[in-house]
């Protein structure tokens, strides 16, 4: 286990821009004595108290300059985010102002942090395992209460609490079977390994099962792109209004208006859906709109989803034909709009041209369809009916892959296990599983990993 470094680092930590305070955050061994140098306090004191709130003046020790008015707070280690001492200024929230105070906290001894470095002093000092540290940013970046319940739930340590038995168990099968390894004479013929071998399937059975929610725990993390196609006029502007439930693109019935792409982000059973209208699909003279087609097509391959319009109140036209071609075989929704009016075509001509869709009647207009629409969006991209009800969800592939590993290790075990010649490799596999579940809480983890996780937090966290 690596230990948190000596320094004492520093950095704004709310967001750049004016506010109505923004906190300059100071974390290590240093940040008592900066405090000492740097805060004057309002009222006389000898020493700050832990974890309460003072209010004085930042003045610059070398000028006499007064840089702030503040409120600070002095919490002690251990009992801190960081586990390291830490000072929490402040100060009025405009970047001038803040970034003052920061200079003032460096020159006094603090250097810079890093991104995600406070997170990392708490990683390292044991106030939280990685995999608790990676759904602080992921609470951060959450974009629906989904998201942001699942890593509240992270940040607790529900995927550590979950693993926390399966690796109990593992270690007890390796103990007990590298006891018997070491007196192989006395009872090896009875071969008492058939049962751990069982042991082992059930404990990949469990890993298994946190395995499988990782499609949908990406999903409500990173999201869905989803683009609404089909000729001008058909209704797309007027269902991503829908979806997003309230009006946004511009919605008229002269063809051809939704000349750039509309990007908005909604919110379907708990994933973040980033839905792009796209500009009409015609033989267009204007340059500007041919312009947009082109483009058109280049989102269409970035999409994970194709939502293909139809006008169910008009005949089916070469347009219609030229999107349903283009598409096929992309995960699309085959959506007919309009259904308020009367319908000029029927399910069985869609059928001919686009067998394999089931086409779904919805009115953009009116609201009708839409939310089995969205039900149906959820279920092709989940590939579940149902949201899942588990109390842990997988979001994180490096998770998902030291899971597999270990899945793929317990297996050759269970292979190993059954044969006595081969029992010293079962438990090297065991161990080596042992090791990549440990690599989840961060236990065996190297510092190129840790870098590599804590550069994607943002600075100040
Ligand atoms: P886009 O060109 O595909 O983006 O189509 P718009 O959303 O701009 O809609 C074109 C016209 O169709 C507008 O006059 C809409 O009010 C109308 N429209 C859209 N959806 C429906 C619908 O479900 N029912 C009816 N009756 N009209 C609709």
């Amino acid at each position: 286990m690596m230990l948190a470094t000596d320094d004492t680092i520093a950095a704004i930590a709310t967001p750049h821009g004016v506010g109505g305070i923004g906190i300059v955050r100071i974390s290590g061994p240093d940040a008592e004595e900066i405090c000492r140098v740097l805060f004057k306090p309002s009222t006389d004191i000898d020493f700050l108290k832990d974890r309460h709130l003072y209010h004085g003046d930042i003045i610059s020790p070398e000028t006499g300059k007064l840089i702030d008015e503040v409120l600070l707070a002095l919490m002690r280690k251990p009992h801190s985010y960081t586990g390291e001492n830490t000072l929490e200024i402040h100060c009025h929230g405009g970047y001038l102002v803040l970034q003052s105070v920061l200079n003032e906290a460096i020159k006094a001894g603090a250097r810079p942090a890093q991104p995600g470095e406070f997170t990392k002093q708490a990683y390292l000092n044991g106030r939280l395992d990685l995999a608790q540290a990676e759904a602080v940013m992921d609470l951060i970046t959450a974009r629906t209460d989904r998201g942001r319940d699942i890593a509240l739930s992270g940040i607790k340590g529900n995927l550590s609490e979950k693993l926390q038995p399966i690796r109990s168990s593992l270690i007890e099968i390796l103990t007990s079977l590298e006891a018997s390894i070491d007196f192989t004479e006395e009872d090896i013929s009875s071969r008492p390994y058939w049962h751990r071998s069982k042991d082992v399937e059930d404990l990949i059975i469990r890993i298994n099962n946190i395995l499988a929610t990782y499609k949908e725990g990406k999903l409500l993390r990173d999201g869905l792109n989803i683009v609404i196609t089909g000729k001008p006029n058909v209704g797309k502007s007027s269902l991503l209004n829908r979806l997003l439930g309230e009006r946004r693109a511009i919605v008229t019935s002269t063809p051809g208006t939704t000349r750039d792409f509309i990007e908005e982000t909604v919110n379907i059973g708990g994933i973040p859906v980033t839905l792009t209208d796209t500009a009409g699909i015609r033989q267009s003279s204007e340059i500007v709109e041919q312009e947009g087609i082109a483009l058109v097509w280049e989102k269409i391959l970035e999409a994970d989803i194709i939502i293909i319009l139809i006008d169910g109140n008009a005949r089916l036209t070469d347009e219609d034909f030229e999107v349903i071609t283009r598409n096929r075989g992309k995960q699309s929704i085959l959506a007919v709009n309009k259904s308020d009016l009367p319908n000029q075509i029927t399910n069985a001509q869609l059928h001919d041209i686009f067998p394999d869709a089931e086409p779904l009647w919805i009115s953009a207009k009116y609201g009708h369809g839409i939310d089995e629409l969205k039900e149906k969006i959820y279920a092709l991209a989940s590939g579940t009916e149902e949201p899942i009800g588990s109390d842990v969800v997988l979001t994180n592939l490096r998770h998902k892959t030291a899971l597999e590993k270990s899945v793929e290790l317990l297996a050759a075990a269970q292979d190993n296990l059954s044969r006595e010649d081969t029992l010293a490799l079962a438990s090297f596999d065991i161990r080596s599983a042992l090791d990549h579940l440990g690599d989840i809480a961060g236990e065996t983890t190297n510092e190129d990993i840790l870098d590599r996780i804590f550069s994607s937090f943002c600075i100040g966290k």
